[in-house]
């Protein structure tokens, strides 16, 4: 298989300002062709540390990609010393300075001397017009290994990468395409996700796994390779099928869908209604759901009862309940999850009630101690977690185990 590698060249990209997001652009475009990426760098405008990355990566990659360092100052040195790297001479190209001038004419100025620097290019590499700007980019082949130099601004070199690389590197690789699905996984962790679907996954060699973790979800993606969509779609279908079988009700899609978004679709096909009561999520329940574009086909409202005497005056909680188990126990979760219900007059109600610390822990319920209630028409019924993190994911984890206990109770009527 092929791999790239890329360098991002500027000392502005290894400050806090400036964000190196070339790389993941060209990452995306790559891939999408079946070449991979295995290495990314960020060099400063330094001529040493430049010269060495280049050459290094000249030795172990087959397509070596720089963006950057190509402006007509000092400190651009991306032009010469990516010749160094290659031992070929920049060379001058009368027709490339023509054509500064007479783009520089065009916005009504003369082309600064310095300017001509851009005119250069290394001795045998093809030129890359550059329609948005004044730095033409190279592509330079030797031994079937690829040195391609492209500019910074990200409007220049994009348009410049698709239309005159991508068909090069594409011609390389032959016909593949390569397609890619999403399932994500609620109630379990990366590890126990991973002993499950492994021996599945490594049955197939046409597909690249990969088991990521965010904040409130297991994420398993497959990138599928074949000679035609058909064909990657097939296999991909195939492997899907077999992962949530084996993960069961955990999956909660297997299509890229957001929790919220399969919450919305479960609820409008159903033709239900849901209301939130929340304490230490604060509110993020209901801004997740209503995300959703035509989330007021199902969602009535939301509430957040911070405080004691708010959960009593808005949801009727018990003054017995909060007083004899707590505000953070399964009896209130339930008793706000009812409330909620009666309420709003939904089919469905959700609620959370919690400790989100980093204070408010006891031995008993240490922080991260959340109860999920839920209410229908049959009763009220509820969930206690102890989620690990700080505040900020406790609370959004919080979140997702409502979302998800709302979605199996779902499915089990
Ligand atoms: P340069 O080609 O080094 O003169 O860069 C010109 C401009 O392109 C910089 O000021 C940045 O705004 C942008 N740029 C350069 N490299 C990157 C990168 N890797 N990702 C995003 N923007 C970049
Ligand atoms: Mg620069």
């Amino acid at each position: 298989m092929l791999t790239a590698e890329i360098i991002a060249i500027g000392s502005e990209l290894l400050t806090p300002e400036k964000t190196d997001t070339n790389s993941l652009w060209l990452t995306e475009k790559l891939n999408e062709i079946g070449i991979e990426v295995m290495l990314k760098t960020i060099v400063g405008d330094d001529e040493l540390r430049l010269l060495e990355t280049i050459k290094d990566a000249l030795h172990r990659s087959k397509i070596v990609i720089l963006t950057g360092g190509l402006g007509p100052t000092e400190d651009d040195i991306t032009r010469q010393v990516a010749a160094k790297a290659v031992e070929r001479e920049l060379v001058f190209r009368q027709e490339l300075e023509a054509e500064l001038r007479v783009r520089f004419r065009r916005w009504g100025r003369e082309m600064p001397e310095i300017n001509k620097r851009q005119a250069f290019v290394i001795d045998g590499a093809e030129v890359l017009p550059n329609p948005n700007g004044s730095a033409v980019g190279m592509l330079f082949e030797h031994d079937e290994t690829y040195l391609i130099v492209l500019p910074g601004p990200p409007r220049e070199n994009q348009p410049m990468f698709t239309d005159f690389v991508l068909p090069v590197l594409q011609k390389q690789v032959g016909e593949v395409v390569v397609r890619r699905r999403i399932l994500r996984v609620s109630g379990m962790g990366e590890s126990a996700v991973d002993s499950a679907i492994a021996p599945i996954y490594k049955t197939y060699e046409s597909v690249r796994t990969a088991i990521l973790f965010n904040k409130t979800e297991v994420e398993v993606h497959l990138y599928s390779k074949a000679e035609t969509a058909e064909q990657a779609d097939a296999v991909l279908a195939e492997l899907v099928e077999k992962i949530a079988e084996a993960l069961g009700v955990a999956v909660f899609t297997t299509d890229g869908e957001t929790m919220e978004q399969v919450i919305g679709r479960m609820l409008k096909e159903r033709g239900k209604t849901v209301s939130v009561a929340e304490s230490c999520t604060g509110g993020l329940i209901g801004r997740r759901i209503t995300e959703v574009p035509g989330s007021s086909a199902y969602f009535i409202e939301g509430c957040v009862t911070y405080a004691n005497e708010a959960k009593i005056r808005t949801l009727n909680v018990p003054r017995e309940t909060l007083e004899s188990f707590g505000a953070v126990s399964a009896e209130t979760a339930e008793a706000m999850a009812k409330g909620m219900l009666e309420r709003s007059g939904t089919d469905y109600a959700v609620s959370v009630t919690g400790i989100a610390g980093p204070d408010g822990g006891s031995e008993e319920k240490p922080v991260g101690t959340v109860f999920v209630g839920y209410a229908d028409s049959r009763g009220t019924k509820s969930l206690k977690l102890v989620l690990p993190g700080d505040r900020y994911l406790i609370r959004w984890r919080a979140s997702q185990a409502a979302l998800d206990y709302l979605r199996r109770q779902m499915l089990k009527h």
